[in-house]
């Protein structure tokens, strides 16, 4: 409700009731002042209004009650969200926005269940095997190479030179070896046969360019003391850090 006051013919306000009686105080209204309010439908002296005015009630503005709201983490992107937005699956909690695409990997046998992920010893043996693949291509390519530069082997500025060029060779062709086989069969020599492959979290195929960034998130794993590897015993879809980062699974086929 609001409140005027007349002065001079002049209607001033709104006002509140508290304003009114400061008025009062201060002499500005008195006891033939016309006041009027919106809900009136004409002018009243104070001293008519005065019992209305004093029994009026502001009303209080509702207060908007507190909802606790709950955060859960979606199980699919791993954003919180109030947990009133959220699908319960089982026991797990996956957002609006990822809802069709999780239902869709548990059909397609993907996530469902925590069977379906290598665990860390089986990826350590795929590590290994493709580990010896690459040592033996080295040490052919390297005897290659060797067989050309072998005759200036005394001078040690050649030699050196020999050794920056098999590691620049050997880093390339394992960076080759991982990015071709994973993007084009989705797994190593190495992972073929222990029968592992990695995929996206959605369950689609590893594109050669994921692949290519998935072998430079792996590499941030020695700045973690290779705590980065232990990570697949621990977490839930046996992800290490590079899979994390790059948003990738190894699964069992
Ligand atoms: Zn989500």
């Amino acid at each position: 409700m609001k409140w005027y006051y007349a002065k001079e013919d002049e209607k001033i306000g709104p006002i509140t009731k508290d304003n009114i009686k400061v008025l009062v105080e201060n002499d500005v209204i008195n006891q033939d002042t016309m006041i009027w309010c919106t809900e009136w439908e004409s002018w009243k002296s104070y001293k008519e209004a005065f019992s209305e005015i004093e029994n009026y009630q502001e009303p209080v503005a509702p207060v908007e009650p507190e909802v606790e709201v709950v955060s859960e983490m979606c199980n699919e992107c791993y954003n919180l969200f109030p947990e009133n937005e959220m699908v319960q699956i089982g026991e797990k909690y996956v957002c609006a926005g990822c809802k069709t695409l999780y239902l869709q990997r548990i059909r397609e046998g993907f996530g469902g269940g925590a069977n379906n992920f290598a665990g860390f010893w089986i990826r350590v043996a795929a590590y290994m095997i493709d580990s010896v693949i690459l040592t033996v291509v080295f040490l052919i390519l390297g005897s290659i190479i060797a067989l050309f530069t072998g005759p200036m082997i005394t001078q040690n500025m050649v030699f050196t030179a020999t050794y920056f060029i098999n590691i620049g060779i050997s880093s390339l062709l394992s960076i080759g070896y991982y990015v071709f086989f994973i993007g084009k069969f989705a797994a190593t020599p190495g992972k073929m046969i222990v029968g592992i492959q990695v995929i996206v979290g959605d369950g689609s195929q590893v594109s050669y360019l994921r692949a290519l960034a998935r072998i430079f998130a792996n590499s941030l794993n020695s700045f973690t003391f290779f705590i980065g590897y232990l990570l697949v015993v621990f977490d839930d879809k046996n992800r290490a850090l590079h899979d994390m980062i790059c948003n990738t699974r190894v699964v069992i086929r």
